[in-house]
This record gives structure tokens, sequence and C-alpha cells, in this order.
């Protein structure tokens, strides 16, 4: 039994939707409710492989809300993230990929010296980050994608926002390795974790997001931002392609410029109908087939059964276990999302 820990876009969001996810009480309610809400299993899912392979999960709606980020709720958000793990672990689940900003939240609150929740004592061996697969999906969008709108690889600037996160800094090492001679342009907030970074890769240029934006051929959006940021299409290169991983999504806006493209990054599509509800929840076009790749990362290790914490840890993505996870993904029939 596979399980999936997420959480809602924002407020507006999840009230809008507390009816279908089976609590209609919540619809009315405020943040503070919302701080105060214990995790849920609101979905049972079932997925079958191209290999005829069928596994069960559940999804684990955690009710944190990014508003507990940007009003500062952190003690509302940690407790969210280990109460949701407490209830997996409680339900049995074998492994479990801790979506969206739960990961990020477990990592930056040092989460793991929290071991006993009220009577269940967390095994992080049965918790995946999935960030593993979100890193090796954004790189094949950027490989598949990239050529088709005429741009070289070979030479481009990719210029990837939240370079020292774990899920960017999988994918520069993946870009450094595969194309040696791009300009990699590394953007983050912290200038120290940036050169650090930037010494281990052992290429890259650091710059100012503005000073970046206008010379990347790709951009790869793979921030922490609770809220998503305006750019201006017109300021960038023409073509351009923008990988937006972030969820919340990173830009604010929808792009309408006929010189960039958008890619929804770290989504995959499965090549057969998930019996779920959730992604429609989260207003995805194919909802029964397209989901994120973190999400997806937990049902390939129950699928191979790997049950174990594949990916943990801050910034220890190898090029290997991408390898091994891609090939697990192609195995049971996920493809990266490529429109
Ligand atoms: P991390 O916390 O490990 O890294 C976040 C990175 O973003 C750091 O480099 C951080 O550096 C940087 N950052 C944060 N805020 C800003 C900002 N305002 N401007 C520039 N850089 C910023 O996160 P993850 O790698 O785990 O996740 C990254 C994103 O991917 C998140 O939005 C997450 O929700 C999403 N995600 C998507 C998945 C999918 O399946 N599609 C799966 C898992 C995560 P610094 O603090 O120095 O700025």
């Amino acid at each position: 039994m596979f399980g999936l820990i997420g959480h809602l876009t924002n407020l507006e969001h999840a009230q809008s939707i507390a009816d279908e996810l089976g609590y209609p009480e919540y619809a009315e309610q405020g943040l503070d409710f919302w701080c105060m809400a214990p995790p849920q299993i609101v979905d049972e899912i079932k997925v079958r492989s191209i290999t005829g392979q069928v596994i069960e999960g559940r999804y684990v709606e955690s009710c944190f809300l990014p508003e507990m980020l940007s009003q500062n709720r952190f003690k509302a958000a940690t407790r969210k993230v280990v109460n949701a793990m407490a209830h997996a672990q409680k339900y049995d689940i074998d492994i479990t990929a801790l979506g969206g900003f739960t990961s990020i939240i477990f990592e930056n609150f040092n989460l793991d010296q929290i071991r006993d929740i009220r009577n269940v004592s967390l095994d992080f061996s049965r918790f995946t980050t999935g960030n593993t697969h979100t890193a090796y999906v954004i790189t094949r969008q950027i490989e598949l994608v990239a050529p088709k709108l005429g741009i070289d690889l070979e030479r481009a600037s990719i210029l990837v926002c939240g370079a020292t996160g774990d899920i960017g800094s999988g994918v520069c090492r993946w870009l450094a390795h595969r194309f040696p001679q791009v300009d990699l342009i590394l953007v983050a907030r912290n200038q120290q974790r940036l050169q650090e970074f930037q010494q281990e890769l052992g290429t890259g240029r650091v710059l100012p997001l503005a000073t970046g934006l206008p010379l990347a051929d790709v951009i790869v959006w793979v921030a922490s931002m609770p809220k998503g940021m305006e750019i201006n299409p017109v300021e960038l290169k023409h073509p351009c392609l923008i990988i937006d991983g972030g969820y919340p999504k990173n830009l604010g806006t929808q792009i309408q410029h006929p010189g960039v493209r958008v890619l929804n990054g770290g989504i995959v599509e499965h090549s057969l109908d998930i019996d779920w509800k959730i992604m429609k929840l989260l207003n995805y076009d194919v909802p029964k087939r397209q989901l994120f790749a973190c999400f997806a990362e937990a049902m390939l290790l129950e699928f191979e059964g790997w049950h174990t914490n594949f990916s943990w840890g801050r910034n220890q993505i190898s090029l290997e276990k991408m390898a091994q996870i891609g090939a697990a993904s192609v195995k049971h029939g996920f493809r990266p999302l490529l429109t």
C-alpha cells in the first residue's frame, strides 16, 4: 500500500472544495480553523501499471495551506506535516510521498528531531520526498521540449531558480553532466549556499534573478515560494522555454507570448486511467492521468517493492538514482508532460 500526503493551493481553493473532500463544514472557515484541522484520508486509489500489476494507495490531506508559512504560522505548519505522517503510518501505509511543501517543511524545520507523535513513533524509512523522480522528470522535459523550440542545449543558457534546493540541485547536477558546455545560471536568495554549490558543481555562474532572466533560453523554476511571482515575457529571450515545477506555481500569472512556452514542471502523465479523485480537485487538465512526479515516485516504489525512503535529506539526489527511478517510471508507463 502506498500513500500520498498532499495539501491544497491556498485557503480559497481549500474552502471551495471542502465539500468534495468530504468535510463541508470547513468551507466557511478561515485560516485559524484550518490550522487546527486534523489530517484525513480523503481518497482511495487504484493504479494499474502497463505491466499489468495493480497497486492500491491512499491520499492523506494534511490540511496544511501555504498561507501558514506566509503568515508565520510555523507551529501549525509543522504540526500538519508530522500529524499527517503519523496518520499514514497508523493506517499501515508502506511507502508515502511527502508532496509539495510538506517535504520542504520537514527539512526546513528539522522535523527528523520529532519522532513521537502521540502513540506513533515515526519510522522515516516509510516516507520519501519524491524529489528524485521530480528532478528526473524535469530533466526529461528540458531534453525533449527545448529542441522542438529550436533551442540547442549544447550551447544554451539555462537558468535554474531554486538551484540550491533539493530538486534544483539535482537538475543542475544532471545538466552539468549531460551538457558540459551549457551556460548554467544559478539563482536563489542565500548567496553563500549558491557559492558553495557552484564550487561543488564545478561550473555555473551565480546571478541575480533579474540579470539572469533575459539571458536564458530555458528557465527552470523550482523555488519554494508560497505565492507565485510576476515576470514580463517581453523581457525574455525568444524562443524561451519555461518549466514551472513549483507547487504552488512559481509564476503568478499565465504567460501568453508567442515566443515563450510554459510547461507544468515535474508533472507526469500515466498511460492508463488512475482510479482517484484528488487530481480533479487540483484542477488538472487530464486528472485521471496527470499527477505530480513526487506522487508517482511513491507509486513506483510500491510497484517495485522498494519500501524505503528513496529520496530523503536535502541535496542528496544523485544521477544514478535519477536513472534508477527514471527506468522504473518508463517501465510502469509514466511519461513526462510535454504539452
Ligand atoms: P527546497 O526547499 O529544497 O529548495 C527551494 C529552493 O528555492 C532553494 O534553492 C531556495 O534557496 C530557493 N528559493 C526559495 N525562495 C526563493 C525566492 N523567493 N527566490 C529565489 N529562490 C528562492 O525545495 P524543493 O526542491 O523540495 O521544492 C522546490 C519546489 O518544487 C517547491 O515549490 C515544491 O512545492 C515543488 N515540488 C514539486 C513537485 C512535483 O512533483 N512537481 C514535487 C516536490 C516539490 P534560498 O532559500 O536561498 O532562496
